[in-house]
């Protein structure tokens, strides 16, 4: 068929995958570590040697990803920071990189330390407030700018447009970490992107069983992309066959997923807006949230799964609260079928995260029944 496939279609079909040996629709999960060669020491398959680098799975998820990404190419990595710290050790040695600041406390924590230890100078900036944005590209003119949008937990929207042109007018690229955006809601590299990210460990895995981050560009020819594959090839950041394998399972009702999760934080958000004991929700998708003009700009088909909200009183009432949900579970992550709370000011309390705010990441569940869980607990 010559006509180009929606994303639900190649995520479905995992990209009309047949296998030939068998004629399965499931890709086989291959195991081997090595492969052979024939009595001419030739390789069977000369694209597989070893599976430091070398899987058919890996490769299958690789290119659905990069499909529905958009993309020319994508690498699939352990876990969301080992794609990152890919990235970063991917810079020259005398880098200059500007980070949005109040992002996922594991990406700065790292990054600082990092920046430090190699003696790159680091600069971190509100990316959504454009004035500072401006003023941070322009005066250390970085050779990457780093940001996530929407941002965990503040749910802060960056124009990708306008920082894509910044960071180009000073010659440098832009990697966006879209984790909460996942594949299926939004394509930074369409919107002048360089480098987009995920942690595949969230929606994209979806079910809370696997680790894998994932890293796609538009232009593979770029020095810094041959430089992240020359890294994971050599050091050996790479995702196991099962993971990978889960992957592929997964990404085959990525926008199923995708659009539940996101049909249900709305409906979530503005129950929790109207909600006497709650004193601020963080949601793109309402029309009060201050990135709104901009999520929607960005953001076709929903807003993800990710919201916070920050509950009347402090820690106390925030941890009660927490305590008294029944059907959101008290973990960390997002993105799962499962919805979940977090307390992230007990995980990072020096970071400036209100002691009062929950981080809710909602799933596939009947959206009434987790607006009535919440209500109960808030009381
Ligand atoms: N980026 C974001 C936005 C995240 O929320 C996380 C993890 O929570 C990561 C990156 C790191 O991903 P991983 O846990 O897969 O290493």
């Amino acid at each position: 068929m010559t006509r180009k496939l929606h994303p639900a279609t190649i995520a479905a079909q995992a990209g009309g995958f047949v296998d030939a040996a068998s004629g399965g629709v499931v890709p086989p999960l291959q195991a081997s570590t090595t492969f052979v060669r024939d009595a001419d020491y030739a390789l069977l398959r000369p694209d597989n040697i070893y599976s430091r680098d070398d899987s058919d799975i890996t490769r299958l998820a690789e290119s659905l990803l990069a499909d529905l990404e958009g993309a020319s190419e994508a690498r699939l990595f352990p876990s969301g920071m080992a794609a990152i710290a890919a990235m970063f050790r991917a810079l020259p040695a005398d880098a200059r990189v500007v980070v949005q600041s109040g992002i996922y406390w594991g990406t700065t924590k790292w990054v600082r330390d990092f920046c430090d230890r190699r003696d790159i100078a680091l600069t971190e900036v509100d990316s959504a407030d454009e004035k500072a944005l401006k003023a941070a590209v322009s005066g250390h003119r970085p050779h990457l700018l780093f940001i996530e949008s929407p941002s965990n937990p503040w749910l802060k929207t960056t124009d990708v447009k306008l920082a894509a042109d910044l960071v180009h007018a000073v010659g440098g690229l832009l990697a966006v970490d879209s984790t909460a955006a996942t594949p299926v809601l939004s394509q930074p590299l369409a919107l002048g992107a360089d480098i987009v990210m995920h942690s595949a460990t969230k929606a994209i895995g979806g079910h809370s069983d696997l680790l894998a981050g994932v890293l796609a560009v538009g232009n593979a020819d770029r020095p810094l992309w041959s430089a992240i594959k020359t890294d994971r090839h050599d050091a050996g950041a790479v995702i196991g066959p099962f993971e990978a394998w889960l992957l592929v399972r997964s990404i085959r009702t990525l926008p199923l997923r995708v659009e539940r999760m996101s049909a249900n934080a709305l409906v979530v958000a503005r129950a929790m807006e109207a909600h006497a004991k709650v004193d601020a929700v963080f949601y793109p998708g309402l029309s009060s949230h201050v990135g709104h003009a901009i999520a929607a700009r960005q953001m076709t088909g929903g807003f993800g799964p990710l919201l916070s909200i920050c509950v009347k009183g402090g820690a106390a009432e925030a941890l009660a609260v927490a305590g008294r949900l029944q059907l959101f579970h008290r973990a960390t992550s997002l993105g799962g079928v499962e919805s979940l709370v977090e307390h992230r000011h007990t995980i990072e309390p020096h970071t400036g995260i209100p002691e009062n705010l929950l981080r809710l990441s909602v799933g596939i569940e009947d959206s009434g029944d987790l607006v009535a869980d919440l209500e109960q607990a808030l009381g």
